[in-house]
């Protein structure tokens, strides 16, 4: 199997620590709100290679962190706490926002077939291994108190661009006219360990620690979080591009100077979902999340088949006509692969392990060159065409589809079939409540009767023939 490492900039033969096992991380989300669907790109992709790795037999422990403390708006260390302005925004506690976007979070991954990983911590739960962690930087000499806050020192390091320069200049972020610059720190790539003195008067977390009460910075939790389930040899780190730099440049910085050795051998970094002003992100605007597309009447995995389609180490651009494209194709061939399911079911024919070896041979090679789903999907229409039996196509589009994760042989049920009658009428006046509403131009009302609905597991669709609803 190969791919391309953005440590070495080369597409290179992935040779793991241990023979046929794989230890992967894969930075979590921030829950301070929904994950648009940009940042779902960087999952599906995660999920695939997680995926390919299993499929072509490797034995693979895959760990998650949840931010749910430490990250500013701006990476470095500047700005307002993400948490916090959730939680002003809904009148919550940080806790309420973390736990309802962080279940929030994994109902949109089930609905884009994006698989849990094994192990899933959030920050907070972490906090006396980040303090050991600070207090080992401390004590070798890498890290520094300076107006009560505990700064990682990146002059102590022989090399700390290991992912190359280009991005320095975007260091300053930090210092924009808005932001006031961090005078505590030494050197201007210097970066938080420890909070104690809080800007925020309001920071609603705080715990106990060496220096004083206070909170972790952003980076160490993922040092920490992936060495305590991985131990300090780590195959593979995946994340956004947007990571590179400086969040996994400070992971490096800090878990290399902790462990005195090498730590990650393979960096995956999934180029950015963009729309056509630029990269898909909160702040601009309405977020682009699962429920909107479901709302404008796409089956989530629509926008699976989407990202699929292109390669995860270029930009993707999103737009509707661009999603309805991908609808139609996905529609057409899902449509195709149940006929033949009916088709091998009637059918008395075994499987041929030499025709089934040389389609899944194929498929191997196109995962196994870097990833590439756009080649393992059109195996799929390749196997449709293919003079073979329809139960040999069916074996072969059941087995990829384990990696695809498509569901191309899932007939979608019918939403209300066991539902509680009950229940059923309850929806059902809700959506009568929701449509008065609009009547009555009271469109914070109908949000709130929709969004209440979707907590409760309904999801609706504006659609030309009316409201239509189905369950999560
Ligand atoms: P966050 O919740 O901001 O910590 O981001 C979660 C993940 O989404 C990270 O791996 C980011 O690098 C990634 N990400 C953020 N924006 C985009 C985007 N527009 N396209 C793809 N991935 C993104
Ligand atoms: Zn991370």
């Amino acid at each position: 199997m190969k791919i391309y490492n953005t440590l070495t900039k080369k597409v290179e033969e992935f040779v793991p620590n241990v023979e046929g096992k794989v230890s992967m991380y894969t930075c979590g989300p921030t829950v301070y709100h929904f994950a648009h669907i940009g940042n779902l790109r960087s999952y599906i992709c995660e999920d695939v290679l997680e995926k390919t790795l299993r499929y072509l037999g490797y034995d693979v422990k895959r760990v998650m962190n949840i931010t749910d403390v430490g990250h500013l708006s701006s990476d470095a260390d500047t700005g307002e706490d993400k948490m916090l302005k959730g939680a002003k925004r809904e009148h919550k506690t940080v806790m309420e926002i973390a736990r309802f976007y962080t279940d929030a979070f994994f109902s949109d991954c089930r609905k884009l077939n994006i698989k849990t990983p094994d192990v899933v911590e959030p920050a907070t739960n972490c906090i006396s291994e980040f303090i050991h962690m600070i207090t080992v930087l401390l004590e070798k000499g890498y890290a520094y108190k300076a107006g009560e806050n505990v700064y990682f020192d990146t002059s102590k390091l022989k090399e700390y661009y290991v992912f190359g320069k280009q991005n320095e200049d975007e260091l300053m972020v930090g210092v924009r006219d808005d932001v006031t610059e961090d005078t505590n720190k030494r050197n201007k790539n210097d970066f938080v360990l420890w909070f104690t003195k809080s800007k925020f008067e309001d920071q609603a977390l705080k715990w106990d620690s060496p220096w004083g009460v206070g909170y972790p910075g952003w980076h160490i939790e993922c040092s920490c979080i992936s060495m305590k389930h991985l131990g300090e040899y780590m195959d593979i780190h995946c994340g956004g591009v947007d990571n590179i730099f400086p969040h996994h440049t400070n992971e490096i910085a800090q878990s290399e100077s902790y462990i005195g050795h090498k730590w990650c051998n393979y960096w995956f970094h999934v180029h950015h979902l963009n729309d056509k002003n630029g990269k898909i992100s909160k702040s601009k605007g309405t977020i682009l999340t699962v429920s909107v597309l479901e709302e404008n009447g796409y089956d989530p995995l629509v926008y699976r088949f989407f990202c699929l389609q292109s390669h995860y180490r270029k930009p993707l651009e999103f737009s509707f006509e661009a999603l309805d494209n991908a609808n139609a194709a996905y529609q057409k061939l899902k449509k195709k692969c149940l006929e033949i399911k009916k088709e091998a079911e009637k059918s008395e024919a075994k499987t041929d392990k030499a025709v089934f070896d040389d389609f899944d041979a194929k498929f191997k090679d196109a995962l196994g060159n870097d990833i590439n789903t756009s080649m393992a999907t059109t195996l799929v229409y390749d196997v449709l065409k293919a003079d073979i039996n329809a139960v040999d196509k069916i074996a072969l589009i059941e087995s990829f589809d384990k990696v695809l994760g498509l569901d191309l042989l899932v007939e979608k049920e019918t939403a209300s079939s066991d539902i509680d009658p009950e229940f059923e009428k309850y929806i059902t006046e809700q959506i009568e409540l929701r449509k008065a509403a609009k009547k009555e131009k009271n469109f914070a009302e109908a949000d709130r009767i929709r969004a209440e609905l979707l907590e409760k597991g309904v999801v609706l669709e504006d659609t030309r023939e009316g409201v239509k609803w189905h369950l999560a």
